[in-house]
């Protein structure tokens, strides 16, 4: 049947397909609500359709990024099936502001299906980042890793089957899985709120194994509402605030000239002329970090990996102990 409701092709192309993501993981659009049409219908309320252009369209969208006016791409509604590490899942359940059901350990089986690292993202606790990884630690190393990570959930899976065999609860039975153990879950957000996510979760300083997830993400938003993409990679994702002393110091090395744009003023700012605007010494590093021109990263999704919703449910049921079918 045919929908009047707004679709968007690029949109249309993926849903319901499954994107793997790490060892067992997947990221699939089952659905969505609108998109860049409708954040702007939302702004405008009481003008139709008739009155839009596509470049007023990706101008309205810009200026509501820009200038914060957010609520019109909570009118935008994204709908996901996730599978994903409990200890992804832990960080990901901080976002309060999905909706969220999770497969359910106590009604039905768990695939016994554990996340692996390979050998790539294997790395050594940085030495300047406390909550974060450094360089890529030995191949022996990994290699007795996965030997005892295999024996480790082995045992931990034996234990769950036999727990199983033995009828005992399936609440019970489940406590010893690994934080590896994957689970999964429906994932609803509004626009709005899922870009909020996805600049904490593709931002370098969230752990790999989540960024790996926002990352399809970002490029399924991609699809369901491309001016809002853009202009949160250029407001939000690649853009920076800044403080009234940033501001200051800069307003001393550039001047708008007479042709309306900006020109050097020839200054040279010391530390110490940045210290008389206010900013403290980490302020200053932070500042110029800021300066470095900055990257556009993009987010694309490899359509060739894309799989069916059946194919993924057969994986996962193969991975439920076979005797409790
Ligand atoms: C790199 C990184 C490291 C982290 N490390 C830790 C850690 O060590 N320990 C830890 O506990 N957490 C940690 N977190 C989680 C972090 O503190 C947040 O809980 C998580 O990122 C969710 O952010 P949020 O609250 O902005 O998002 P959401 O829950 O999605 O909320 C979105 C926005 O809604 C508003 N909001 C939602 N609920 C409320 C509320 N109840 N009251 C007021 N405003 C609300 C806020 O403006 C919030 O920004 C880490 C997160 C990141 C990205």
């Amino acid at each position: 049947m045919d929908t009047r409701r707004p679709t968007n092709p690029a949109a249309e192309e993926i849903l319901g397909g499954y994107f793997p993501v790490l060892d067992h993981g997947f990221v699939s659009l089952v659905d969505y609500m609108g998109g860049d049409a409708d954040v702007e219908r939302a702004a405008r309320v009481s003008y139709g359709y008739g009155t839009r252009t596509a470049s007023r369209t990706r101008g309205l969208v810009r200026y509501l990024r820009r200038h914060r006016h957010t609520t019109p791409s909570e009118m935008v509604e994204l709908k996901f099936h996730c599978a994903m590490p409990m200890f992804v899942a832990r960080q990901w359940i901080r976002h309060r502001t999905a909706n969220v059901n999770e497969y359910s350990g106590r009604y039905s089986l768990m695939p016994l299906l554990f996340y692996r690292p390979d050998e790539e993202h294997f790395s050594l606790q940085s030495e300047v980042n406390n909550q974060g990884r450094g360089e890529r630690a030995a191949h022996a190393v990994h290699r007795e890793a996965v030997e005892r990570w295999d024996a480790l959930r082995r045992d931990a899976g034996d234990l769950y089957g036999w727990l199983l065999e033995e009828n005992v609860a399936r609440e019970i039975a489940r406590i010893d899985l690994p934080l590896s153990t994957y689970t999964q879950w429906y994932w609803k957000i509004d626009l709005h709120n899922l870009l909020h996510f996805l600049t904490l979760r593709v931002d370098p300083h969230a752990q790999y194994e989540i960024r790996a997830y926002a990352a399809v993400m970002a490029a399924m938003v991609r699809r369901v509402a491309p001016l809002t993409y853009e202009a949160w990679i250029d407001y939000d994702l690649s853009g920076r605030p800044l403080s009234r002393g940033e501001r200051e110091a800069l307003s001393r090395l550039v001047s708008s000239d007479d042709d309306g744009g900006l020109a050097g003023t020839g200054a040279r700012l010391s530390s110490a002329d940045l210290a008389e605007c206010g900013l403290s010494g980490r302020e200053i590093r932070e500042f110029l970090m800021k300066m470095q021109a900055p990257e556009r990263p993009e987010f694309d999704l490899d359509l060739g990996i894309m799989r069916s919703a059946e194919e993924m449910a057969a994986r996962l049921e193969r991975a439920v102990p076979g005797s409790f079918e």
